[in-house]
């Protein structure tokens, strides 16, 4: 089978650099595109890539790309790849998805067909079969995608299953939780650092807690779940094992972190308190009930992160204004805390009653939203 593969992250817009960085991080050079970070790299590539990229959605296997202006080029050229690379006898493969876009052809099913056809005629041809009778599919699953983006097509095979952001962790959510990969996107693009304090006092199910838990323990994000590509007879499970245990050493269970969520919302809490414990972190994050109104503290330098209501979710628009003012009441006096609060509030700024050191641009999900950063007033240690 391949020992080197073409692969790509999938990523929410606005989070590529992150992405990027992460991969880097790993040691793999990358390139940065919309929505999409490429790299090269072998097996271990593709199971380190899953097991530890925080904010990444899939990792997917770039089969071929070439241009595709009619069915015909189509077909050939998905016929011309070397599927017997990848797919062993027996193997299933379903077309799972089809994208075009600005492209000649545009009907995905039949997209999706003719590159179901070529890839059967490949194995076929390969492996000796007669033409008419077709593959059985009794093995293990490898989902094929196609992208045509301006007549270029794509052709990808899924290695990651469930998105990434399902960690295996979450047992419940409240009614608008932020996706783990976003939460854990937006820690890295904060200035927190495990020996900071965190407070997320807007906590809800915990999802932004738990990931700078799982952050500053340095526990890979996908510990906790199977992927796709260990399905497939070529992979080597002794490889993949390793990759598991050498995430285990790498973990720093005993660092010592300053990590709280509240909510108004007891039952939230209850749900928060399930979710850590599930992730393995039940005495590492303090969980209370509280209203963000009530919080005060003496500590410094701490950062807070906060995904409050906003009006076309949980609350009405009076109330959103009310919460966000008292926001920036009970925040004002942390003049050494950093902020970073996400909301689709346009207005957000007037309502908290400062003006943010800067604005991102983030989807959750397809909603816009911004990231608001306030930065906290840097203290000199001999000061304190
Ligand atoms: N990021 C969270 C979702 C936050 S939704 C997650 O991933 O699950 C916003 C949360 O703010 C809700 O759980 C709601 O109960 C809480 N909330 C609303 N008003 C509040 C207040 N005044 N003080 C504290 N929490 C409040």
């Amino acid at each position: 089978m391949k020992e080197n593969f073409k692969l790509v992250a999938t990523v929410a817009a606005g989070l590529e650099a992150v992405v990027g960085k992460e991969i880097r991080t790993l040691g793999f050079d990358c390139q940065v595109e919309n929505g999409k970070v490429y790299f090269d790299g072998t097996l271990e590539a593709i199971i380190k890539t899953n097991l530890w990229l925080r904010a990444a959605d899939r990792i997917k296997i770039i089969v071929g790309r070439f241009p595709a202006r009619t069915f015909e080029e189509l077909f050939q050229g998905v016929f011309a790849l070397d599927w017997e690379n990848y797919l062993p006898l027996g193997a299933k493969f379903p077309i799972s998805k089809a994208k075009c876009v600005k492209s000649k052809l545009h009907n995905e099913p039949s997209v999706q067909a003719i590159t179901k056809k070529a890839v059967v005629k490949k194995l076929q041809k390969h492996f000796h079969r007669p033409e008419g009778v077709p593959l059985q599919e009794i093995g293990s699953e490898f989902n094929i995608e196609v992208s045509i983006l301006k007549d270029q097509a794509t052709i990808m095979i899924d290695t990651t299953g469930d998105s990434l952001f399902k960690r295996g962790y979450r047992v419940q959510k409240g009614g608008a939780p932020i996706k783990e990969n976003m939460a854990a996107a937006i820690l890295s693009l904060s200035n927190w650092f495990p020996d900071k304090p965190l407070v997320d006092p807007t906590c809800g199910s915990g999802t932004f807690c738990i990931e700078a838990a799982l952050i500053g323990m340095n526990i890979a994000p996908g510990f906790n779940r199977s992927f796709a590509f260990e399905q497939w007879s070529w992979v080597d499970k002794e490889l993949v094992q390793k990759g598991r245990d050498d995430a285990e050493k790498e973990a720093r269970y005993d660092a010592e972190l300053d990590i709280s969520g509240f909510d108004v919302d007891g039952r939230m809490i209850e749900i928060a308190k399930r979710n850590a414990e599930e992730a393995g972190l039940a005495n590492v994050i303090t969980f209370k009930q509280m209203r963000l109104q009530d919080f005060r503290t003496d500590k410094i330098n701490g950062v807070i992160v906060s995904n409050p209501p906003y009006g076309e979710r949980l609350l009405d628009d009076k109330a959103v204004d009310i919460l966000y003012n008292e926001m920036g009441q009970t925040f004002a006096p942390l003049r050494t805390w950093s902020k970073f609060i996400l909301t689709s509030d346009e207005d957000f700024e007037k309502k908290y009653g400062q003006k943010a050191d800067k604005k991102r641009k983030l989807y959750n999900g397809t909603l816009k939203v911004d990231l608001y950063q306030f930065y906290g007033e840097r203290v000199k240690r001999h000061l304190i």
